[in-house]
């Protein structure tokens, strides 16, 4: 083993872990250097008063690519970490008009559907069969397979085009549906990775086919759980994650990495390094100094980055309201009106839509006895759209929310909060180097996907490699741990 080549991942989120995982079972003595105290990245967790906050993924979708993490050394990952199924998937809110359950019965569905409009029974069905077509392309053909050259783009370009991938979800599923609360139900996916339904390409309706195909997923004891199943795998695999190791510069001689300087000092050689980074991080500031990073720095500043997110973490000293969904989508009064403010605005909204985590509906232990642990999400523009104040603007928000979320949805918070804290979109710039504070990085609209989207693998700087959402194919942990796949093949190549 000590004659293996060594690589480097910066980074451990669900990309980089994964990464690490693939390269040491595929030979390499691999390093994982993460800045923060605890590995997972946007999953990291935190603890407090005797509650476990989940602090990003909540939706847990594809199971089976991450079983092949596990498989590929012979394990198998219902001895690591146990899975359990949420159902419904998600209840959508609406303030003028009844809930929608979301779920995997397709009787149950079409009733919820026909309740609102019969005709859109007809619709739907079409629209699930048109979403499971641009899954099995989208997904199942390439969500693993890197586009390095244009001839990949070119390749793929007449299945787009037969799938329309030119229009946005918004449009594709207005389609097929005219219910405004259903074409709604059917095109906030994409939200979840960070792409404005009016614009992300309708390729994304391949989430909604993702989720019929193998379900929602709530790890035993939060996601948090997951990370830690994960870690103790590349352990075990004889893997080094490093924590409170902050990468500050890449070192480059004649176009190849032969090693990473930490912010204390200590340096690290390798064979092949991976940053699991923001791109513009790694590009802007790791690389900083070397035309490469210049240039490529230079390119990214001019191209559209995901929204950000202000997510508040509560425990209440009671359990979960009677009736609540462990995942609920309250809609505000405006949908079109309220996106568009959000990717484009300078200002934040007077409205908000809320995403509503309550996990001790599936797994109460997250919680101490009797109790509750929940997040709540708004997005809202990113600092390059809306440089706010937010060490002013974050309180006002929060107290807003939270009188929303006891009016509709938990009566009594107030009067059982035991605590609470909020994180910001400086935050994501200044705790995870996020740029402009985005919480998916690149908008996965099509001009900014696939081989437009940055590469695996380096351009020029041929060792180095990139994994994560702001490479292909993008946010989310199905798709990051596919960038994952995508960047272990190219790695493993010709070792
Ligand atoms: C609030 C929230 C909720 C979400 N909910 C879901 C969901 O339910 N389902 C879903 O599928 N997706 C969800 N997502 C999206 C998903 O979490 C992300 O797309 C995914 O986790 C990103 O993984 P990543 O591999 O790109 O790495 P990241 O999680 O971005 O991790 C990158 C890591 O690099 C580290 N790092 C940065 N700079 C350095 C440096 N210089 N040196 C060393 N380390 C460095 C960071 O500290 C971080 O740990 C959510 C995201 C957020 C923010």
């Amino acid at each position: 083993m000590t004659d293996s080549p060594r690589a480097v991942v910066i980074g451990a989120g669900f990309g980089g872990l994964a990464l690490a995982i693939r390269l040491q079972t595929g030979g390499y003595r691999t390093t994982l250097l993460e800045k923060r105290d605890k590995p997972g990245g946007r999953a990291y967790v935190y603890e407090d008063k005797g509650f476990t906050f989940d602090a990003g993924p909540t939706v847990i979708t594809d199971p089976s690519a991450l079983e092949e993490l596990f498989a590929l050394s012979g394990r198998r990952m219902a001895d690591y970490v146990e899975l359990l199924p949420v159902t419904p998937f998600y209840r959508l809110c609406w303030e003028d008009g009844p809930a929608f359950d979301y779920l995997n019965d397709q009787a149950e569905l079409e009733r919820q559907i026909a309740q609102r409009n019969p005709a859109d029974v007809e619709g739907y069905r079409r629209f699930l069969a048109y979403s499971q077509a641009v899954f099995e392309e989208g997904y199942r053909k390439l969500g693993a397979v890197p586009f390095l050259s244009f001839r990949d783009m070119a390749r793929a370009g007449p299945q787009l085009a037969r799938l329309q991938a030119w229009r946005s979800v918004y449009a594709m599923v207005s389609r097929f549906v005219r219910d405004e609360h259903l074409r709604q139900t059917l095109s906030f996916h994409s939200l979840l990775v960070g792409g404005n339904p009016f614009a992300t390409s309708s390729i994304y309706t391949l989430i909604h086919a993702l989720e019929r195909e193998w379900g929602v997923w709530f790890p035993r004891g939060g996601t948090g759980a997951l990370v830690q199943g994960m870690v103790t795998l590349f352990e075990e695999l004889g893997g080094k994650l490093e924590l409170n190791a902050s990468v500050d510069r890449i070192e480059v001689e004649q176009e190849r990495v032969t090693a990473v300087h930490l912010a204390d000092g200590r340096r690290f050689e390798t064979d092949a390094l991976a940053s699991n980074a923001d791109v513009m991080h790694t590009y802007g500031h790791l690389l900083r100094g070397h035309p490469r990073g210049v240039g490529e720095a230079r390119r990214l500043a001019g191209k559209r980055f995901s929204m950000s997110l202000f997510v508040i973490y509560f425990g209440l000293d009671m359990p979960p309201p009677p009736g609540l969904a462990h995942h609920t989508v309250c809609f505000g009064p405006r949908y079109r009106e309220l996106i568009d403010e959000i990717f484009h605005a300078k200002t934040l909204a007077d409205d908000f839509s809320l995403y509503l985590h309550a996990p001790c509906v599936t797994d109460p232990s997250l919680a101490p006895p009797g109790g509750s642990a929940h997040y709540v999400l708004a997005p809202v523009p990113h600092l390059g759209n809306a440089p706010i104040d937010w060490a002013r603007e974050g309180p006002r928000y929060r107290d807003r929310i939270l009188d929303y979320l006891e009016q509709h949805h938990i009566p009594g918070l107030r009067e059982h909060l035991v605590t609470c804290r909020h994180f910001t979109p400086e935050d994501f710039r200044d705790e995870l180097n996020a740029h402009l504070g985005s919480a998916f990085s690149l908008e996965p609209i099509l001009t900014q996907s696939a081989w437009f989207r940055p590469h695996n693998r380096d351009d020029r700087i041929e060792n180095l490699y990139l994994v994560g959402a702001g490479t292909h194919p993008g946010a989310g942990v199905p798709g990051v741990i596919g960038s994952a796949k995508a960047t272990a093949g190219l790695m493993l190549e010709g070792i």
